[in-house]
């Protein structure tokens, strides 16, 4: 039995990923200041008593004996981590700093949850890990873009520097249950939509792309990243390579739901990516892992879980 620090661990794939390592054996202590987090997520696993839970802000320096960490805290949604930038900056680089600092001094391997945004609007396709990307620095998304490269930065420097053993993983867009009805991201947003039979909002023309992967993939592969041995660090990209433009995931939902829900244009917030899809050969080769579940089975198991969400709380968005 491990004992495992999941930051973050009441988000959405904080939650999933408790859950799995508990049901593995092991010890999980969730860390969480709740900013986009919900103890709903989590509320299933606290009858386990190898399930603890923490509330404290990463900013701040956090000290416990773990064998392993998990750095997820940040804000995931655009509109999110843009409502207060200068501390979705701090959370990304103190975070990773404070979390290093506890790694460096335990001796625990940690992992940090890195992100497809580092390769910004990028101009090669599909991305691949030696790609440095396009971010615009001073931009809407920098904040995040530029936080979670900054945090690579400090965990290839506290492995070369300090021989903290490290793991990054850029993780592709995910959905699933668990997500914040009001999280703001594309799937979510489509769905509580749809079943609400309101317009789904697509942003720009919908021509731009994305790949979507379900959960249950991804923590599959941050799980085996975790396990892999010290000498393989990453960066490595996890993600679904299926690629689909934001229209189609709109008619998706509506045939799916069998909604009556129009499709109505936004303007096209700034810097949004035009495309995006994973190059996921490092990690077949090196996790024998790729993605399992398609986007219409995915899209099916989240469409349940929002369809119970709101018929026991239909005023929640
Ligand atoms: P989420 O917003 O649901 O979860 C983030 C969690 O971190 C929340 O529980 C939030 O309350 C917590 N948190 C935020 N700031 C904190 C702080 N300062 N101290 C302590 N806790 C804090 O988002 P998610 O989709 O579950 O994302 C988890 C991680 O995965 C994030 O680091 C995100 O950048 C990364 N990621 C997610 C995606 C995706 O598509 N979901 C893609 C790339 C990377
Ligand atoms: N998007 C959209 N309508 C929405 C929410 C998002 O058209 O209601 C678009 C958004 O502009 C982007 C894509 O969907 O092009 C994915 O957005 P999301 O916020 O989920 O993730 P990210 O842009 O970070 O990949």
């Amino acid at each position: 039995m491990k004992r495992i620090l999941v930051t973050g661990g009441a988000g959405f794939i904080g939650s999933h990923l408790c859950k799995r390592l508990l049901n593995e054996g092991n010890e999980v202590i969730s860390l969480d200041n709740y900013f986009t987090g919900q103890k709903k997520n989590i509320v299933e696993l606290m009858d386990n008593p190898y399930f603890e839970v923490v509330r404290h802000d990463v900013t701040s320096p956090f000290f416990v004996e773990v064998d392993e960490i998990y750095n997820l805290a940040c804000p995931a949604s655009p509109v999110h981590y843009q409502y207060n930038p200068i501390k979705t900056v701090k959370t990304s680089v103190m975070g990773a700093i404070n979390m290093l600092g506890l790694a460096k001094r335990i001796k625990a391997k940690v992992l940090q949850a890195s992100t497809s945004e580092v390769y910004g609007d990028p101009q090669v396709h599909p991305q691949k890990e030696d790609y440095w990307g396009h971010v615009n620095p001073i931009g809407q998304r920098s904040c995040y873009d530029e936080g979670k490269r900054v945090s690579e930065t400090l965990f290839m420097n506290y492995h070369h520097q300090n021989d903290v053993r490290i793991k990054i993983i850029r993780i592709f867009n995910t959905y699933g249950p668990n997500m914040h009805p009001n999280d703001g991201r594309v799937v979510s947003n489509f769905i509580v939509q749809a079943l609400k039979g309101k317009d789904i909002t697509v942003y720009g023309d919908g021509k731009q792309t994305r790949s979507f992967q379900y959960v249950d993939d991804l923590v599959n592969g941050m799980t085996k990243m975790m396990n892999t041995g010290d000498d393989f660090v990453g960066p490595v990209n996890i993600g679904n390579p299926g690629e689909f433009t934001i229209l189609e995931l709109a008619e998706k939902v509506i045939d799916m739901t069998g909604s009556k829900s129009k499709i109505i244009y936004k303007p096209l917030p700034s810097d949004d990516p035009m495309q995006r899809k994973p190059d996921i050969s490092l990690a077949k080769e090196k996790l024998d892992w790729e993605p399992k579940i398609q986007l219409e089975t995915g899209l099916k198991k989240t469409i349940t879980y929002f369809d119970e969400l709101l018929k026991e709380n239909p005023n929640i968005v």
